[in-house]
Protein backbone atom coordinates (compact mmCIF):
# COMPACT_ATOMS: atom_id res chain seq x y z
CA UNK A 1 0.00 0.00 0.00
CA UNK A 2 1.23 3.56 -0.64
CA UNK A 3 1.77 5.74 1.71
CA UNK A 4 -0.93 8.07 2.76
CA UNK A 5 0.14 12.07 1.77
CA UNK A 6 -0.56 13.04 5.44
CA UNK A 7 2.99 11.01 6.42
CA UNK A 8 4.30 13.96 4.45
CA UNK A 9 2.05 16.53 5.48
CA UNK A 10 -1.05 18.16 4.01
CA UNK A 11 -0.39 21.32 1.47
CA UNK A 12 -2.66 23.34 3.59
CA UNK A 13 -2.41 24.30 7.41
CA UNK A 14 -3.88 21.71 9.48
CA UNK A 15 -6.33 22.80 12.68
CA UNK A 16 -6.00 20.61 15.32
CA UNK A 17 -9.31 20.15 17.47
CA UNK A 18 -12.83 21.86 18.01
CA UNK A 19 -14.83 21.62 21.36
CA UNK A 20 -17.87 21.88 22.67
CA UNK A 21 -19.36 22.02 26.22
CA UNK A 22 -23.10 21.78 26.62
CA UNK A 23 -25.55 22.13 29.76
CA UNK A 24 -29.36 21.63 28.83
CA UNK A 25 -32.08 21.66 31.15
CA UNK A 26 -34.66 19.13 29.67
CA UNK A 27 -33.05 17.14 27.38
CA UNK A 28 -29.60 14.71 26.80
CA UNK A 29 -26.61 16.66 25.95
CA UNK A 30 -25.30 14.40 23.55
CA UNK A 31 -27.41 14.52 20.41
CA UNK A 32 -26.84 18.72 20.60
CA UNK A 33 -23.04 18.03 21.26
CA UNK A 34 -23.26 15.63 18.20
CA UNK A 35 -24.85 18.55 15.74
CA UNK A 36 -22.10 20.86 17.10
CA UNK A 37 -19.11 18.26 16.17
CA UNK A 38 -20.27 18.00 12.72
CA UNK A 39 -20.63 22.16 12.24
CA UNK A 40 -17.09 22.14 13.59
CA UNK A 41 -15.49 18.90 11.63
CA UNK A 42 -13.25 21.16 9.14
CA UNK A 43 -11.67 21.32 12.70
CA UNK A 44 -10.15 17.52 13.01
CA UNK A 45 -11.27 14.29 11.02
CA UNK A 46 -9.38 12.04 12.19
CA UNK A 47 -11.27 11.48 15.46
CA UNK A 48 -14.47 12.62 17.42
CA UNK A 49 -15.80 11.84 20.95
CA UNK A 50 -18.30 12.96 23.17
CA UNK A 51 -18.72 12.44 27.31
CA UNK A 52 -21.13 13.21 29.60
CA UNK A 53 -22.43 13.07 33.23
CA UNK A 54 -24.98 10.06 34.07
CA UNK A 55 -26.62 10.49 37.17
CA UNK A 56 -27.71 6.97 37.13
CA UNK A 57 -24.34 5.99 37.43
CA UNK A 58 -23.25 8.87 39.14
CA UNK A 59 -20.17 9.44 36.56
CA UNK A 60 -18.91 10.56 33.49
CA UNK A 61 -19.86 7.98 30.34
CA UNK A 62 -18.19 8.64 27.24
CA UNK A 63 -18.04 7.19 24.00
CA UNK A 64 -14.99 8.22 21.00
CA UNK A 65 -13.55 6.33 18.09
CA UNK A 66 -11.48 6.94 15.25
CA UNK A 67 -12.80 8.94 12.23
CA UNK A 68 -15.51 11.45 11.11
CA UNK A 69 -18.59 13.09 13.58
CA UNK A 70 -21.06 10.74 11.57
CA UNK A 71 -18.95 7.55 11.47
CA UNK A 72 -18.39 7.62 15.34
CA UNK A 73 -21.22 8.31 16.61
CA UNK A 74 -24.72 5.97 15.68
CA UNK A 75 -27.92 6.68 17.36
CA UNK A 76 -27.27 3.22 19.36
CA UNK A 77 -23.74 5.04 19.92
CA UNK A 78 -25.85 8.48 21.15
CA UNK A 79 -28.21 6.84 23.86
CA UNK A 80 -25.46 5.56 25.25
CA UNK A 81 -24.68 8.92 26.54
CA UNK A 82 -27.54 10.09 29.31
CA UNK A 83 -27.38 13.25 30.64
CA UNK A 84 -27.80 17.10 30.58
CA UNK A 85 -24.35 18.00 30.45
CA UNK A 86 -21.88 17.31 28.41
CA UNK A 87 -18.73 18.01 26.12
CA UNK A 88 -17.25 16.52 22.62
CA UNK A 89 -14.29 17.38 20.42
CA UNK A 90 -13.23 16.58 16.93
CA UNK A 91 -9.62 15.91 16.25
CA UNK A 92 -6.79 16.50 13.77
CA UNK A 93 -3.38 14.32 14.28
CA UNK A 94 -0.41 12.57 12.19
CA UNK A 95 0.05 10.67 15.36
CA UNK A 96 -3.25 9.63 16.58
CA UNK A 97 -3.69 5.85 15.72
CA UNK A 98 -6.27 4.34 18.11
CA UNK A 99 -9.06 5.17 19.40
CA UNK A 100 -7.81 5.66 22.67
CA UNK A 101 -5.88 8.91 22.14
CA UNK A 102 -9.33 10.52 21.09
CA UNK A 103 -10.68 12.91 23.27
CA UNK A 104 -12.08 13.86 25.33
CA UNK A 105 -9.97 12.11 27.84
CA UNK A 106 -11.80 11.01 31.00
CA UNK A 107 -9.79 10.48 34.21
CA UNK A 108 -10.35 9.13 37.50
CA UNK A 109 -8.73 11.10 40.20
CA UNK A 110 -9.03 11.00 43.94
CA UNK A 111 -11.01 14.26 43.92
CA UNK A 112 -13.43 12.66 40.97
CA UNK A 113 -13.64 12.28 37.70
CA UNK A 114 -12.24 15.04 35.36
CA UNK A 115 -13.11 15.06 31.42
CA UNK A 116 -11.01 17.04 29.06
CA UNK A 117 -11.49 18.39 25.51
CA UNK A 118 -8.44 20.38 24.28
CA UNK A 119 -7.44 22.96 21.13
CA UNK A 120 -4.70 23.71 21.26
CA UNK A 121 -0.82 23.30 22.57
CA UNK A 122 0.88 23.35 26.04
CA UNK A 123 4.21 24.36 25.11
CA UNK A 124 5.43 23.91 29.24
CA UNK A 125 3.66 19.65 29.01
CA UNK A 126 7.09 17.94 28.92
CA UNK A 127 7.95 20.67 32.41
CA UNK A 128 4.60 19.31 33.67
CA UNK A 129 4.56 15.98 33.63
CA UNK A 130 8.25 15.61 35.06
CA UNK A 131 7.13 17.71 37.82
CA UNK A 132 4.07 15.65 38.08
CA UNK A 133 5.57 12.68 37.68
CA UNK A 134 7.97 13.29 40.85
CA UNK A 135 4.95 13.84 42.75
CA UNK A 136 3.83 10.49 42.15
CA UNK A 137 1.43 10.57 39.39
CA UNK A 138 1.34 7.61 37.44
CA UNK A 139 0.31 8.60 33.50
CA UNK A 140 -2.26 6.64 31.46
CA UNK A 141 -2.35 8.31 28.18
CA UNK A 142 0.56 10.25 28.99
CA UNK A 143 -1.13 13.73 27.56
CA UNK A 144 -1.06 17.08 28.51
CA UNK A 145 -4.36 16.77 29.36
CA UNK A 146 -3.51 14.24 31.85
CA UNK A 147 -1.45 16.98 33.90
CA UNK A 148 -4.70 19.51 34.14
CA UNK A 149 -6.39 17.00 35.20
CA UNK A 150 -4.10 16.22 38.04
CA UNK A 151 -3.25 20.03 38.63
CA UNK A 152 -7.32 20.58 39.06
CA UNK A 153 -7.76 16.97 40.79
CA UNK A 154 -4.12 17.85 43.83
CA UNK A 155 -5.59 21.43 44.14
CA UNK A 156 -8.67 20.25 45.11
CA UNK A 157 -7.41 17.35 47.43
CA UNK A 158 -5.18 20.42 49.06
CA UNK A 159 -8.39 21.80 50.17
CA UNK A 160 -9.34 24.48 47.23
CA UNK A 161 -12.82 24.65 45.89
CA UNK A 162 -13.60 23.47 42.48
CA UNK A 163 -13.25 27.04 41.24
CA UNK A 164 -9.95 28.24 42.95
CA UNK A 165 -8.06 24.32 41.31
CA UNK A 166 -9.37 25.44 38.04
CA UNK A 167 -8.05 28.68 38.82
CA UNK A 168 -4.73 26.96 40.27
CA UNK A 169 -4.71 24.48 37.75
CA UNK A 170 -4.44 26.84 34.34
CA UNK A 171 -2.19 29.03 35.93
CA UNK A 172 0.67 26.67 35.70
CA UNK A 173 -0.20 26.16 31.95
CA UNK A 174 1.55 27.88 29.43
CA UNK A 175 0.89 27.87 25.50
CA UNK A 176 -3.16 28.00 23.73
CA UNK A 177 -6.01 26.56 24.71
CA UNK A 178 -9.15 26.19 24.67
CA UNK A 179 -11.00 23.91 27.04
CA UNK A 180 -14.56 22.31 27.36
CA UNK A 181 -13.97 20.19 30.41
CA UNK A 182 -16.31 18.52 33.11
CA UNK A 183 -15.41 18.05 36.88
CA UNK A 184 -17.73 15.23 37.80
CA UNK A 185 -20.99 17.11 36.73
CA UNK A 186 -19.76 20.56 36.79
CA UNK A 187 -19.62 21.71 33.17
CA UNK A 188 -16.51 24.15 31.96
CA UNK A 189 -14.93 25.74 29.37
CA UNK A 190 -11.77 28.17 29.30
CA UNK A 191 -9.74 30.69 27.15
CA UNK A 192 -6.17 31.06 27.38
CA UNK A 193 -5.23 34.74 28.79
CA UNK A 194 -4.25 35.40 25.18
CA UNK A 195 -7.47 34.81 23.30
CA UNK A 196 -5.31 32.94 20.97
CA UNK A 197 -7.83 30.01 20.29
CA UNK A 198 -11.62 30.90 19.73
CA UNK A 199 -14.28 30.12 21.77
CA UNK A 200 -17.63 31.53 22.24
CA UNK A 201 -21.11 31.51 24.16
CA UNK A 202 -24.61 30.74 23.24
CA UNK A 203 -27.89 29.88 24.57
CA UNK A 204 -29.98 26.93 23.62
CA UNK A 205 -33.47 27.76 21.73
CA UNK A 206 -36.01 28.27 23.91
CA UNK A 207 -34.10 28.90 26.91
CA UNK A 208 -33.44 25.17 27.35
CA UNK A 209 -29.79 26.02 28.66
CA UNK A 210 -25.81 26.55 27.41
CA UNK A 211 -23.27 26.02 25.04
CA UNK A 212 -19.73 26.98 24.44
CA UNK A 213 -17.65 25.83 21.15
CA UNK A 214 -14.78 26.83 19.32
CA UNK A 215 -17.06 28.15 16.27
CA UNK A 216 -20.27 30.04 16.25
CA UNK A 217 -21.25 27.71 13.29
CA UNK A 218 -21.60 25.06 16.19
CA UNK A 219 -24.56 27.48 17.85
CA UNK A 220 -26.42 28.23 14.06
CA UNK A 221 -26.46 24.40 13.55
CA UNK A 222 -28.50 23.78 17.08
CA UNK A 223 -30.48 26.93 16.46
CA UNK A 224 -28.80 28.27 19.94
CA UNK A 225 -28.57 32.28 19.99
CA UNK A 226 -24.76 33.42 19.80
CA UNK A 227 -24.06 35.33 22.96
CA UNK A 228 -20.82 36.56 22.75
CA UNK A 229 -17.13 35.35 23.14
CA UNK A 230 -15.36 33.41 26.29
CA UNK A 231 -13.15 36.23 27.18
CA UNK A 232 -9.11 35.60 27.43
CA UNK A 233 -8.49 34.32 30.57
CA UNK A 234 -12.26 33.69 31.53
CA UNK A 235 -13.64 30.69 33.29
CA UNK A 236 -17.59 29.89 32.07
CA UNK A 237 -19.46 27.17 33.72
CA UNK A 238 -22.87 26.14 32.34
CA UNK A 239 -25.61 25.40 35.14
CA UNK A 240 -29.38 25.47 35.75
CA UNK A 241 -29.15 29.10 36.71
CA UNK A 242 -27.17 30.35 34.01
CA UNK A 243 -23.58 30.81 33.20
CA UNK A 244 -21.47 31.54 35.54
CA UNK A 245 -18.66 33.83 34.46
CA UNK A 246 -15.27 34.38 36.22
CA UNK A 247 -12.46 36.07 34.91
CA UNK A 248 -9.18 33.96 35.97
CA UNK A 249 -6.79 36.40 34.64
CA UNK A 250 -6.27 39.68 34.07
CA UNK A 251 -7.16 41.07 30.65
CA UNK A 252 -3.67 42.18 29.20
CA UNK A 253 -2.24 41.51 25.78
CA UNK A 254 -4.60 39.30 23.58
CA UNK A 255 -3.12 37.40 20.15
CA UNK A 256 -5.92 36.01 18.00
CA UNK A 257 -4.69 33.33 16.08
CA UNK A 258 -4.48 35.55 12.20
CA UNK A 259 -5.10 32.22 10.34
CA UNK A 260 -8.29 31.46 11.74
CA UNK A 261 -9.66 34.30 10.29
CA UNK A 262 -8.03 33.93 7.23
CA UNK A 263 -8.51 29.82 6.59
CA UNK A 264 -9.16 27.82 9.52
CA UNK A 265 -12.46 28.78 10.66
CA UNK A 266 -15.60 28.32 8.24
CA UNK A 267 -16.41 31.00 6.57
CA UNK A 268 -19.79 31.24 8.45
CA UNK A 269 -18.46 31.72 11.80
CA UNK A 270 -17.84 34.84 13.71
CA UNK A 271 -15.08 35.39 15.94
CA UNK A 272 -14.75 37.73 18.15
CA UNK A 273 -16.91 39.93 16.31
CA UNK A 274 -15.57 39.51 13.53
CA UNK A 275 -17.07 37.45 10.47
CA UNK A 276 -14.61 34.91 8.73
CA UNK A 277 -16.16 35.22 5.09
CA UNK A 278 -15.81 39.59 5.11
CA UNK A 279 -12.52 39.28 6.79
CA UNK A 280 -11.58 37.28 3.70
CA UNK A 281 -13.19 39.51 1.44
CA UNK A 282 -11.63 42.67 2.86
CA UNK A 283 -8.36 40.77 2.06
CA UNK A 284 -9.25 39.69 -1.40
CA UNK A 285 -9.99 44.01 -1.81
CA UNK A 286 -6.63 45.08 -0.59
CA UNK A 287 -4.94 42.40 -2.13
CA UNK A 288 -6.37 43.68 -5.44
CA UNK A 289 -4.96 47.31 -4.54
CA UNK A 290 -1.80 45.95 -2.90
CA UNK A 291 -0.74 43.95 -6.39
CA UNK A 292 -3.21 44.54 -9.05
CA UNK A 293 -3.05 42.86 -12.46
CA UNK A 294 -3.80 43.03 -15.72
CA UNK A 295 -6.29 40.38 -16.53
CA UNK A 296 -9.29 38.54 -17.66
CA UNK A 297 -10.81 36.45 -15.51
CA UNK A 298 -10.54 36.02 -11.49
CA UNK A 299 -11.11 32.23 -10.31
CA UNK A 300 -10.75 30.98 -6.61
CA UNK A 301 -9.08 27.90 -5.42
CA UNK A 302 -12.03 25.80 -4.63
CA UNK A 303 -13.56 26.15 -1.75
CA UNK A 304 -10.83 28.16 0.05
CA UNK A 305 -10.04 31.25 -1.91
CA UNK A 306 -13.67 31.55 -2.56
CA UNK A 307 -14.53 34.71 -0.45
CA UNK A 308 -10.50 36.01 -0.89
CA UNK A 309 -11.31 35.95 -4.99
CA UNK A 310 -14.79 37.45 -4.49
CA UNK A 311 -13.19 40.75 -2.71
CA UNK A 312 -10.13 40.65 -5.11
CA UNK A 313 -12.98 40.59 -8.20
CA UNK A 314 -14.91 43.52 -6.26
CA UNK A 315 -11.12 45.29 -5.83
CA UNK A 316 -10.22 45.19 -9.40
CA UNK A 317 -13.59 44.92 -11.30
CA UNK A 318 -12.18 42.11 -13.45
CA UNK A 319 -14.98 39.81 -12.83
CA UNK A 320 -14.72 36.07 -10.99
CA UNK A 321 -15.34 32.89 -12.64
CA UNK A 322 -15.37 29.69 -11.18
CA UNK A 323 -12.91 28.10 -13.25
CA UNK A 324 -11.81 25.57 -11.47
CA UNK A 325 -14.31 22.48 -9.68
CA UNK A 326 -13.34 20.45 -6.83
CA UNK A 327 -14.71 16.79 -6.80
CA UNK A 328 -16.16 16.86 -3.07
CA UNK A 329 -15.90 12.97 -2.60
CA UNK A 330 -12.63 12.38 -2.93
CA UNK A 331 -11.58 13.26 0.73
CA UNK A 332 -8.34 11.37 1.20
CA UNK A 333 -5.55 10.11 -0.98
CA UNK A 334 -2.51 8.71 -1.29
CA UNK A 335 1.27 9.34 -2.41
CA UNK A 336 1.60 8.11 -5.84
CA UNK A 337 4.90 6.33 -6.84
CA UNK A 338 5.82 8.83 -10.19
CA UNK A 339 5.32 11.87 -11.01
CA UNK A 340 2.58 11.35 -13.69
CA UNK A 341 0.40 9.67 -11.04
CA UNK A 342 0.49 12.47 -8.41
CA UNK A 343 0.00 14.49 -11.44
CA UNK A 344 -3.45 12.64 -12.32
CA UNK A 345 -4.48 12.47 -8.34
CA UNK A 346 -4.64 16.29 -7.89
CA UNK A 347 -6.62 16.46 -10.93
CA UNK A 348 -8.83 13.80 -9.83
CA UNK A 349 -9.56 16.44 -7.00
CA UNK A 350 -9.61 19.89 -9.52
CA UNK A 351 -10.14 20.39 -12.20
CA UNK A 352 -10.01 23.84 -15.15
CA UNK A 353 -13.80 24.56 -16.46
CA UNK A 354 -11.64 24.71 -20.45
CA UNK A 355 -14.44 27.00 -21.77
CA UNK A 356 -13.41 29.42 -18.43
CA UNK A 357 -10.26 29.74 -18.60
CA UNK A 358 -8.47 28.87 -22.32
CA UNK A 359 -7.16 32.21 -24.03
CA UNK A 360 -7.70 33.95 -20.63
CA UNK A 361 -4.89 35.90 -18.70
CA UNK A 362 -6.42 34.35 -15.24
CA UNK A 363 -5.89 35.42 -11.30
CA UNK A 364 -5.53 32.58 -9.47
CA UNK A 365 -6.42 33.65 -5.88
CA UNK A 366 -6.09 31.83 -2.74
CA UNK A 367 -5.92 31.63 1.23
CA UNK A 368 -2.19 30.88 1.79
CA UNK A 369 0.72 28.51 0.29
CA UNK A 370 2.24 26.13 2.92
CA UNK A 371 4.37 23.16 0.88
CA UNK A 372 3.41 25.06 -2.74
CA UNK A 373 2.85 21.51 -4.47
CA UNK A 374 -0.33 21.77 -5.12
CA UNK A 375 -0.58 25.26 -6.15
CA UNK A 376 2.35 24.22 -8.70
CA UNK A 377 0.04 21.83 -10.10
CA UNK A 378 -3.09 23.94 -10.42
CA UNK A 379 -0.92 26.38 -12.30
CA UNK A 380 -0.06 23.44 -14.52
CA UNK A 381 -3.52 22.54 -14.35
CA UNK A 382 -4.56 25.93 -15.61
CA UNK A 383 -1.75 26.12 -18.09
CA UNK A 384 -2.63 22.77 -20.04
CA UNK A 385 -6.29 24.04 -20.07
CA UNK A 386 -4.96 26.32 -22.83
CA UNK A 387 -4.42 29.89 -19.92
CA UNK A 388 -2.27 32.28 -21.72
CA UNK A 389 -1.58 33.68 -17.80
CA UNK A 390 -1.76 32.44 -14.63
CA UNK A 391 -0.98 35.04 -12.06
CA UNK A 392 -1.24 33.81 -8.47
CA UNK A 393 -2.50 35.91 -5.47
CA UNK A 394 -2.73 35.04 -2.01
CA UNK A 395 -4.34 35.86 1.36
CA UNK A 396 -2.09 35.90 3.45
CA UNK A 397 1.64 36.72 4.08
CA UNK A 398 3.97 33.99 3.02
CA UNK A 399 4.24 31.64 6.12
CA UNK A 400 7.83 30.90 6.89
CA UNK A 401 7.67 29.77 10.90
CA UNK A 402 6.25 26.83 12.72
CA UNK A 403 2.97 27.11 14.88
CA UNK A 404 3.76 26.02 18.66
CA UNK A 405 0.43 27.22 19.42
CA UNK A 406 -2.57 24.72 18.02
CA UNK A 407 -1.88 24.22 14.22
CA UNK A 408 -0.27 21.45 12.73
CA UNK A 409 2.77 23.19 10.87
CA UNK A 410 5.67 21.91 12.29
CA UNK A 411 8.73 22.03 10.28
CA UNK A 412 10.57 24.84 8.87
CA UNK A 413 11.77 22.76 5.76
CA UNK A 414 8.23 22.07 4.70
CA UNK A 415 7.43 25.51 4.15
CA UNK A 416 8.26 26.58 0.39
CA UNK A 417 8.59 30.45 1.79
CA UNK A 418 11.31 29.39 4.43
CA UNK A 419 14.69 30.86 3.06
CA UNK A 420 13.38 31.77 -0.26
CA UNK A 421 11.95 34.96 -1.94
CA UNK A 422 8.82 35.66 -3.60
CA UNK A 423 10.31 35.44 -7.17
CA UNK A 424 12.07 32.23 -6.37
CA UNK A 425 8.41 31.33 -5.13
CA UNK A 426 6.94 32.14 -8.49
CA UNK A 427 9.16 30.01 -10.70
CA UNK A 428 8.73 26.89 -8.71
CA UNK A 429 4.87 27.02 -9.05
CA UNK A 430 5.51 28.40 -12.35
CA UNK A 431 3.08 31.39 -12.31
CA UNK A 432 3.39 34.40 -14.46
CA UNK A 433 3.20 36.61 -10.90
CA UNK A 434 2.93 35.90 -7.83
CA UNK A 435 1.78 38.55 -4.46
CA UNK A 436 0.99 37.76 -1.24
CA UNK A 437 -0.77 40.13 0.88
CA UNK A 438 1.32 42.55 3.39
CA UNK A 439 1.48 42.52 7.06
CA UNK A 440 -0.18 46.08 6.65
CA UNK A 441 -2.74 45.10 4.58
CA UNK A 442 -3.68 42.18 6.35
CA UNK A 443 -4.47 43.67 9.39
CA UNK A 444 -6.06 46.60 8.04
CA UNK A 445 -8.46 43.90 6.31
CA UNK A 446 -8.98 42.06 9.68
CA UNK A 447 -9.57 45.15 11.83
CA UNK A 448 -7.12 44.17 14.22
CA UNK A 449 -4.02 45.86 15.68
CA UNK A 450 -0.95 43.62 14.97
CA UNK A 451 -0.24 43.68 18.22
CA UNK A 452 -3.62 41.91 19.01
CA UNK A 453 -2.87 39.03 16.90
CA UNK A 454 -0.52 36.21 16.64
CA UNK A 455 1.05 36.17 13.21
CA UNK A 456 4.54 34.01 14.81
CA UNK A 457 3.90 31.63 11.81
CA UNK A 458 4.30 34.58 8.99
CA UNK A 459 6.77 37.02 10.97
CA UNK A 460 8.92 34.27 13.26
CA UNK A 461 7.97 36.38 16.37
CA UNK A 462 5.58 34.84 18.78
CA UNK A 463 3.72 36.48 21.36
CA UNK A 464 4.71 34.33 24.09
CA UNK A 465 8.03 32.83 25.18
CA UNK A 466 9.04 29.92 23.00
CA UNK A 467 12.48 28.56 23.45
CA UNK A 468 14.68 29.20 20.81
CA UNK A 469 12.60 31.87 18.84
CA UNK A 470 11.92 35.40 18.72
CA UNK A 471 9.34 36.62 20.84
CA UNK A 472 7.29 39.55 20.94
CA UNK A 473 6.74 39.92 24.40
CA UNK A 474 8.75 38.89 27.11
CA UNK A 475 6.12 37.12 29.35
CA UNK A 476 4.69 33.42 29.32
CA UNK A 477 0.88 33.18 29.99
CA UNK A 478 1.99 32.30 33.36
CA UNK A 479 2.92 35.77 34.02
CA UNK A 480 -0.55 36.72 33.83
S1 LIG B 1 1.70 30.71 14.77
FE1 LIG B 1 0.28 31.10 13.03
S2 LIG B 1 -1.13 29.35 12.99
FE2 LIG B 1 -0.09 29.33 15.00
S3 LIG B 1 -1.47 30.46 16.37
FE3 LIG B 1 0.00 31.92 15.57
S4 LIG B 1 -0.99 32.77 13.72
FE4 LIG B 1 -2.08 30.91 14.26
Amino acid sequence: MFPEVDEIGPDKPVEKCGVVSIFSRYEHAAPYIYYCLRALQHRGQEAAGIASYSREREDIVFEKGLGLVGEVFSPDRLEKLPGNSGIGHVYYSIALSVPENAQPYVFHTASGTIALAHNGILTNAEELKVRLKKKGHGYYSGSEEESVSYLISDSMLAGKSMISAIKSALSELDGSYAFSFMVNDHVFAARDPMGIRPLCLGELPDGLGYVAASESVALDAIGAKHIRDVRPGELVELTEDGIKSYQLFERGEIAHCFLEYVYFARADSVIDGREAYRSRMRIGWRLAKESPVSADVIVPVPDSGRAHATGFSRGSGIKLEEGLMKNRYVARTFIMPDQHLRDISVGEKINPVKSIVRGKRVVLVDDSIIRGTTMKRIVKKLRDAGAKEVHVRIGSPPVIAPCYLGIDMTERGQFVAHGRTVEEIRKIIGADSLAYISVEGLMEALKWEENQMCLGCVTGEYPIKIKGEKTRLQRTLQDY
